[in-house]
């Protein structure tokens, strides 16, 4: 069998979108299970919807996922070279594209862009954009490589689409079908969005006299509320999902198995596990749903398996600057199992670090609160034991109810009623610091 060779091609439009990251995953764990080759091909021929900047994005999020190209290109640096143009030109001499001198915005105005065939195709013209001769009554099919089905068209349905621009770039539907073949792709993955536009490819890979590659096209992600998964409902981007505290190998864990699964029940992979399970009839027909629960169980799994020093270093970005390291540290074991994202942190054990509004202080819990302060502030030493005897004993020379008690002093040293260990909270803050938010509550 030939090599297997795949390529990821973004178009650099902004911040690398949850499911693109999905697209690439697939095409590298396809081509490295195979010891196949992994190609990053970045298609900014569109240069109008380009936002600078993000092709370093986009590398440096696949390179922070693991997700690492063999070889890299990108298109309008090739474009230069103007292998393109003579693609194009090629197929004019050919008589399967033609020139077109309408400009676009007379197009539009004049309803032409609606028109699947071009008023210009059989002018002859010398000159100006180029456009496929798209032909009527043929059908053209493929089968698709994810959705494992069938699909075909008829051409009179579709339209004679731009190949090369009047400034002498190509659009997509060249620049990929004469770069794939460059390039000797083998499988094209990509997202749904883009089925519509495979007749006009297979029909340039027919003209240019070259059997078309494997292509696949992956489901779309859903949003839980229905439809299609987009910004407005939450973070949909690498780089909010990162933000939030999600961590990258529970984001790659996740979204790998939104719209593949293995032949077993198993659910946690990482990207060499991935590699080596995949396996193209896992590719599921039907559309995944984004939950988020899912997601935040995933990260909870991953947060736990690091240790307490590599969970400091990814919670740094997270914490203020005056937030002493060494109380960092220990409240660490003490939160990790109740983090399901990083910034879990600072809701749980912000309180240690900065001073919180206490729940009220009312004649009902002022009691609880008055003999909370006075046993800590008769200890002369502070640590786990010596105050787990003190409000014990408060609790029982007063008859408190246990619980109530150590909800009020929760609630009043943290302004929370969910707080890690309280007692073992206690013990990093301090006795100072302790005494003085309780005496400040009690006033
Ligand atoms: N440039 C397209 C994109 O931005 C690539 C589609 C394809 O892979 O053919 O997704």
């Amino acid at each position: 069998m030939e090599k297997i060779r795949t390529r990821f091609a973004p178009s650099p439009t902004g911040s690398m979108h949850i499911g693109s990251l999905r697209t690439a995953l697939y095409a590298y764990a396809l081509a490295k299970h195979s010891d196949g080759d992994f190609i990053l091909r970045i298609e900014d021929t569109d240069q109008k919807r380009e936002v600078p900047g993000s092709t370093e994005k986009i590398k440096e999020t696949l390179k922070l996922f693991g997700l690492n190209w063999d070889e890299y290109y990108v298109q309008s640096e090739r474009a230069i070279e103007g292998i393109y143009k003579k693609a194009a030109e090629k197929l004019v001499a050919d008589g399967y594209a033609f020139y077109c001198n309408c400009k676009a915005k007379n197009a539009k105005e004049e309803g032409f862009s609606r028109l699947l065939r071009d008023p210009c195709r059989d002018k002859g013209l010398k000159e100006g954009a180029i456009k496929l001769k798209t032909p009527d009554g043929e059908t053209i099919s493929y089968t698709d490589y994810v959705l494992g089905k069938e699909i075909s068209w008829e051409t009179l349905t579709v339209a004679d689409a731009t190949l090369l621009k009047s400034d002498g770039f190509p659009t997509y539907h060249l620049a990929v079908v004469v770069d794939d073949i460059d390039m000797k792709i083998s499988h094209c993955l990509r997202g749904h969005d883009w089925l519509p536009s495979t007749p006009i490819h297979l029909l340039v890979y027919k003209y240019l006299g070259v059997a078309p590659i494997e292509i696949g096209h992956l489901t779309d992600i859903q949003d839980p509320s229905g439809g299609k998964l987009s910004k407005r409902k939450g973070s949909v981007s690498c780089d909010e999902m990162l933000s939030e505290g999600y961590l990258p190998e529970a984001i790659l864990n996740f979204i790998l198995l939104l719209g593949w699964a293995p032949k077993d029940n198993r659910e946690l992979f990482n990207l060499d596990d991935f590699v080596k399970a995949f396996d193209p009839a896992g590719f599921q027909k039907t559309n995944p749903i984004f939950n988020r629960a899912k997601l935040d169980w995933f990260n909870g799994q991953y947060l736990r398996q690091k240790t307490d020093e590599e969970l400091f270093k990814a919670l740094k970005p997270f914490l203020k600057e005056d937030w002493d390291s060494q109380k960092v540290k220990r409240m660490i074991p003490l939160t990790k199992e109740r983090m399901h994202k990083l910034e879990d942190f600072v809701s749980l054990a912000g309180f240690v670090f900065e001073e919180k509004e206490p729940l009220v202080v009312t004649d009902k819990n002022r009691a609880h609160i008055k003999s909370a302060t006075e046993s800590l502030e008769r200890l002369q030493e502070w640590n786990k034991s010596a105050i787990d005897t003190a409000l014990m004993g408060a609790v029982s020379e007063n008859k408190y109810h246990t619980g109530d008690f150590f909800m009020d002093l929760r609630g009043t040293i943290s302004g929370s009623r969910v707080t890690p260990p309280i007692n073992d909270t206690l013990v990093i803050m301090g006795k100072d610091e302790v005494v003085a938010r309780l005496k400040k509550a009690l006033s």
